[in-house]
């Protein structure tokens, strides 16, 4: 057969054919056939986006999940999608048909056996009044009616009459105790034992335990926590809430003075680095102390900036305490020399002045003598008073030369002490050459670090590394330059590592990394990198370059580990480091 394209012939064929298969000639068959003849498919049908938009906005939607079922077919019919609109619109029924058959029939069931105990306290009259309340009330609202019989059937159960049922939302029955089983356990009301019990156990543990500073406040929010635990009634409720507002406000008040309490303290802090500095003016390493205290508390606070300046302001004061017992004994010598020239000076002054007088009169003597015999007794005079002028101002001389020899003894005890004490003191924490933290140094701060990745449950990674052929660089260009590739050394390190991470020398050319809350195979990474960066940061001497590598053994802090054992399993990685060809990092397993 021959396909029409005339759309004359086509109706006509179509028209021929209804009528000799005895077809009822309606709009459907007609366009059926019609088809048929033309070989064409049926256009689709339009969406009847209007129809289907006003039977969604007729749709109940005072419940969450009638609310969610006019936002799925909102969506479908925007999206013009008639399969989203029929599957979400026979879900919803579906799932309604299901949860209200089965709820329904167990809620009866256990009204029924409720109804015929017998309960302490309630008799049956006052069981039909609250039925009866609640009938008027709710019986409107085939929801809300179920949930509230379902509580007042509970209660009940646990032997005490229900509330009005103004108040039936908020006295659900604890879970435990539930004797009917929960249709749709997602119900909101099913959940408000459990949020009463988070709310409480919030204010319990969360919110008391943050006021250990203010006892008051720790006991409001204990009474808090007990008084949303016990809470039944609506009253209870609303009474809870005027407290829980008038706590928060005092919160918020102790909030504010703990921030000027801070800030007072942060200011009284700077105030007295401020005075240290001044009363220290000629010792450069307590400078450098004091501007990176200050450097600290200038920046926010942390936990670990506030230890980092705790340690060096310690040092600070073991230091100044040193300095002190010596600046005394010094300016004692200073002042004892100057009271024993002030006393020689008098002591002169008088006497040339009586010299002076001896003198004057002499030559008046002279003028007056008339023989030489005369002459020869005041003679005598001048010579026996100017020996003994001069016997006088040899003593002030050596007195005042005795005077500043001690001094001079004073001032170098003064820097034999200051060399002593940076050179030995075992209180000092960081490195005098290079500024990192020192062995003793290292050992608070890796207890610290073991503490916090305890406390945290996190993972504590250490490094160790070593210079490559240090003593050939030492050999060929001194040890000065040595030095200066060490501070080089460790200033990258700074750089290149998180603020959060420790280096410490922890021998001639030796230093610890610490890497808190990394796992070993970031270790690898950040010390890989380290190496990196010194390729690339190379170090100076004479604007020659001077190439340093390292090699470093990385390993992992372990639950049985003592900061010992850890730095013995980097140092054997080190070793096998050194041993496969160096300039490379390995990880003990
Ligand atoms: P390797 O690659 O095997 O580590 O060889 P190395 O030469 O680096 O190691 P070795 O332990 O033989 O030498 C370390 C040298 O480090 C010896 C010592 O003089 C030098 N050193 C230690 N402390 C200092 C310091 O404070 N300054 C200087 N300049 N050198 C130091
Ligand atoms: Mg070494
Ligand atoms: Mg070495």
């Amino acid at each position: 057969m021959t396909t029409l394209t005339n759309p004359f012939e086509i109706a006509r064929e179509t028209l021929r054919l209804l009528a000799t298969r005895r077809i009822p000639p309606t709009p459907d068959n007609y366009l059926t056939l019609y088809h048929e003849i033309s070989g064409t498919k049926p256009a689709l049908e339009a969406f009847p986006e209007k129809q289907l938009r006003s039977l969604a906005a007729a749709l109940p939607k005072s419940t969450p999940d009638q609310l969610r079922l006019a936002r799925q077919l909102d969506e479908a019919v925007k999206a013009g999608n008639w399969d989203n609109f029929r599957t979400h619109l026979a879900q919803f029924v579906s799932a309604l048909a299901e949860s209200q058959k089965l709820a329904w029939s167990d809620l009866i069931g256990n009204l029924i056996r409720q109804w015929d105990s017998k309960h302490i306290g309630l008799t049956a009259a006052r069981k039909r009044e609250s039925l009866e309340h609640l009938l008027t009330s709710a019986g409107a609202n085939p929801e809300t009616l179920f949930t509230r019989l379902q509580s007042l059937v509970k209660s009940w159960g646990q032997g005490k009459e229900n509330e009005s049922p103004a108040d039936a939302d908020a006295s659900v029955p604890e879970p435990n105790i539930s004797t009917t089983p929960i249709a749709n356990p997602q119900q909101p009301e099913d959940l408000l034992p459990e949020l009463r019990e988070l709310f409480a156990f919030t204010l319990e543990t969360a919110i008391a335990t943050q006021l250990i500073e203010s006892p008051q406040l720790s006991n409001d929010a204990k009474q808090l926590a007990g008084d949303i635990r016990s809470a039944r009634k609506l009253e209870q409720m609303q009474d809870f809430l005027t407290r829980l507002k008038r706590f928060a406000f005092k919160l918020e008040l102790l909030a504010e003075d703990q921030a000027e309490l801070r800030s007072s303290l942060l200011n009284l802090l700077r105030l007295l680095v401020q005075n240290i500095t001044e009363l220290v003016v000629d010792d450069s390493w307590l400078h450098g102390q004091i501007d990176i205290v200050r450097e600290i508390v200038d920046k926010p606070l942390s936990q670990r900036t506030v230890d980092d300046a705790e340690r060096r302001l310690k040092e600070v004061l073991y230091k100044q305490s040193q300095l002190k017992a010596s600046l005394f004994e010094a300016r004692e010598a200073i002042k004892q020399m100057l009271a024993g020239f002030v006393d020689h000076l008098a002591d002169f002054a008088d006497a040339t002045s009586d010299y002076h007088n001896t003198i004057e009169g002499c030559a008046e003597k002279i003028s007056a003598a008339t023989d030489i015999s005369e002459l020869q007794g005041v003679l005598g005079e001048v010579m026996r008073e100017t020996r003994t002028i001069q016997l006088n101002a040899q003593r002030s001389r050596d007195e005042l030369r005795s005077t500043q020899e001690m001094v001079k003894k004073s001032e170098a005890r003064i820097q034999e002490l200051e060399q002593e004490l940076e050179a030995t003191s075992d209180l000092v924490r960081h490195d005098q050459l290079t500024g990192v933290l020192n062995r003793r140094g290292l050992e608070d701060m890796f207890n610290k670090e073991i503490a916090r990745a305890q406390r945290h449950d996190t993972l504590l990674c250490v490094g160790l590394l070593d210079i490559d052929n240090f003593k050939k660089l030492n050999d060929s260009m001194g040890h000065d330059v040595g030095d200066k590739a060490l501070i080089h050394l460790a200033q990258v390190c700074k750089e290149a590592l998180r603020p959060q991470d420790t280096v410490a020398r922890f021998g001639g050319e030796e230093f610890i990394i610490l890497l808190p809350e990394t796992p070993i195979e970031d270790g690898i990474v950040a010390l890989t990198r380290l190496q990196r960066e010194l390729t690339k940061k190379f170090f100076l001497n004479d604007n020659e370059k001077v190439l340093i590598t390292f090699s470093a053994g990385v390993t992992q802090m372990l639950p049985d580990d003592t900061q010992a054992t850890v730095i013995k399993r980097a140092d054997e990685a080190m070793y096998q480091a050194k041993q496969t060809g160096k300039n490379r990092v390995v990880s003990a397993p």
